[in-house]
């Protein structure tokens, strides 16, 4: 009876010890890339950090509570500022003033609130801050106009009633066939496009500015009227 009991034990033990390691495991991979990815903040390349905490994220585990904080912390350097915004609010929410990281979380926010409000009173970014330029789709004018999709640009479509045919088929009391021209469309066989209306074109909110006939670059945004767009030189370095 004993040497069972002791058996039970040590195989609970074991299920137990087995259960923490699985568990270490996942856990121990998030903090892994965590730790990969402060490494690379700390170079200053965030754009290799925020790669690390969307892998973070993929795992489908428990996201690092602190994690939060570092990832808020490079979208805002990686001018994702509503995206930042985001996880900060989760961070603050799920840590309240006990926080590890309370008062760089707070200053974060006092960032992300004057970065708002600067882009707020310009007329010439997106919301995270990006240059608006003017579309290249619509080039600017906001809608486009297009060959009717349903006619082809032709402004006629096929008779619905007579099927194109121009005649009406009917069988008299003998059972024979008794044929005549279609009224709706007077024996042609086509009648006017029902989209277009015989325009042959229609006009349709740009699908790529949404109508504004602006859209956002990746260039960011000085707050001035005056912009000049960097050179490629510019950029690189
Ligand atoms: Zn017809
Ligand atoms: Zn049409
Ligand atoms: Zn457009
Ligand atoms: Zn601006």
């Amino acid at each position: 009876m004993r040497s069972w009991t002791m058996k039970s034990v040590v195989f609970c033990l074991l299920i137990i010890s087995s259960y923490s390691g699985w568990a270490q495991t996942s856990q121990g991979r998030a903090k892994a890339l965590l730790e990969e990815a402060k490494g690379y903040m700390a170079k200053e390349d965030y754009r290799a950090a925020d790669k690390k905490f969307r892998q973070i994220l993929s795992l489908n585990e428990v996201v690092p509570t602190e994690a939060l904080y570092f990832f808020a912390f490079t979208l805002e350097k990686n001018h994702q500022l509503q995206s930042s915004r985001n996880f900060l609010n989760k961070y603050t929410d799920l840590t309240g003033k006990s926080g590890e990281y309370f008062n760089e979380a707070k200053m974060l926010q006092n960032r992300l609130d004057v970065l708002a409000r600067e882009i707020e009173a310009c007329e010439y970014c997106d919301n995270d801050g990006f240059r608006l330029i003017t579309c290249s789709q619509c080039d600017g004018s906001g809608h486009i106009d297009d060959k009717c999709p349903l006619c082809h640009g032709f402004g006629e479509i096929t008779c619905h009633k007579c099927l194109g045919e121009g005649v009406q088929i009917s069988k008299n009391q003998f059972g024979d066939n008794v044929y005549k021209t279609c009224d709706v469309c007077a024996g042609k066989g086509k009648e006017t496009c029902t989209q277009c209306h015989g325009e042959k074109h229609v006009v349709q909110d740009c699908p790529r500015c949404n109508g504004l006939g602006r859209s956002g670059s990746d260039l960011l945004c000085n707050h001035k009227e005056h912009f000049i767009i960097p050179s490629m030189t510019q950029i690189k370095n």
